[in-house]
């Protein structure tokens, strides 16, 4: 571990790519927490961050990347709640107006200020716009965005953050339509798909059928308890339906979001369907009765989750019901762990871990 080290993982400009630099130790003042980062994901979402266009995205360059952050709270405001100093905690990314009728209930993900936000170039969050985790310290603005995660391995507790909470509030969102005899495609699993297939073998009784381009991709959904896995070809339709017993999906967790996972999902629903999609992969759909969408389907576009969710999503992997497959890199390796995600080369979530 670094000592007086503050080093930040920083998006400097639009495009990238992201340098590690020094920056000033953050000190906290009011009810802000300091956190030292024992662990921090990489997200598909930093790749489509650091590749916005200038203008894209509500956010001022520079920040510190990593919105999937674990660690140690070391310094407190003089007005901070929440976890005491020495406690170790996961970090609730998305950062609201925190008064709102949706941040009191916890949902930050969908403050009603975010608009007003946005306008003034607020940032969505922790490594969205406001300086991240992927750094030896993280300034957080309230306590009441921390989950205390007790002796769960550092590297297990930052992807529950988000990879986690993400997956576990899409089932949430689809989980009345699962039950016995019913079945979920869940398209694309890497670091938010192969927990969502544990979510769902968890929380539902649902056969799970899982969609991936790569191979090693559909080993790990098998070892997270998928019944069947496949990659996508032409007929991947009418594999998908005949596996459903002939009649469709209950519900499509699209955790990539192109124009072919989408075609595919369509293909695939059943009618009074739900379709969940999560990926930012640039896809688009449109929705026109009668239109290729089943009658009946329910679309969701589920963003993060909520703190209460979180807590639930700690609670399995501290039971030992959820396990994120990890890959490690220091953070000094930050850039290659970039291009490894890049390229296809990550199984599970890549982490970065203080060096
Ligand atoms: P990841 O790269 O770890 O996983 C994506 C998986 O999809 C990989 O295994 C990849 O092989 C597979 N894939 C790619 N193309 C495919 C295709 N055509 N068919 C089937 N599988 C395919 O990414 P991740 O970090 O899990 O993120 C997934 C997506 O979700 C990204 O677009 C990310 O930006 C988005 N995301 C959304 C939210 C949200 O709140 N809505 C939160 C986090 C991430
Ligand atoms: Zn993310
Ligand atoms: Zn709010």
């Amino acid at each position: 571990m670094s000592t007086g080290g503050t080093r930040a993982v920083r998006l400097t400009r639009w495009g990238g790519p992201p340098v590690i630099t020094e920056v000033p130790r953050p000190v906290p003042t009011g009810e802000e927490v300091l956190i030292r980062v024992e662990a921090a994901g990489l997200c598909r979402s930093d790749l489509h961050v650091i590749d916005a266009r200038p203008g894209s995205l509500p956010y001022r360059t520079p920040f510190t990347l990593g919105h999937e952050v674990a660690g140690r709270v070391v310094e407190q405001g003089p007005l901070a709640t929440g976890p005491a100093v020495g406690e170790r905690v996961v970090v609730y990314g998305p950062w609201g107006c925190g008064s709102c009728a949706r941040c009191a209930a916890g949902a930050e993900n969908y403050c009603d200020r975010r608009p007003a936000l946005d306008a003034d170039l607020t940032g969505t969050g922790a490594g969205l716009g406001r300086d991240g985790g992927m750094a030896d310290l993280l300034l957080v603005p309230s306590g009441r965005l921390l989950v205390p995660v007790g002796e769960l391995a550092a590297v297990q507790a930052a992807p529950l953050s988000d990879a986690g909470l993400t997956a576990y509030h899409a089932v949430a969102t689809v989980r009345h339509a699962t039950g016995d005899g019913t079945s979920v495609v869940v398209l694309g699993v890497g670091g938010l798909g192969h927990l969502a297939v544990q979510i769902l073998r968890a929380t539902t009784t649902a056969q799970v059928l899982a969609v991936d381009v790569r191979e090693e991709a559909l080993a790990l959904a098998e070892r997270c308890g998928a019944h069947f896995g496949t990659l996508p070809r032409p007929d991947s339709a009418a594999v998908l339906r005949d596996r459903t017993g002939g009649v469709g999906a209950v519900a499509v967790l699209d955790f990539v979001g192109s124009r072919s996972t989408l075609e595919l999902a369509t293909g695939v629903l059943r009618a009074g369907g739900e379709l969940a999609v999560v990926g930012s992969g640039g896809g688009e759909l449109s929705v026109r009765k009668p239109g290729v969408l089943p009658p009946g389907t329910r679309i969701s576009l589920p963003f993060w989750g909520t703190l209460p969710e979180l807590e639930r999503v700690v609670a399995l992997a501290r039971e030992g019901t959820l396990k994120v497959e990890v890959e490690r890199f220091a953070l000094s390796r930050a850039p290659e762990a970039i291009e490894g995600l890049r390229s296809g080369g990550v199984r599970g979530r890549a982490v970065l871990v203080p060096d």
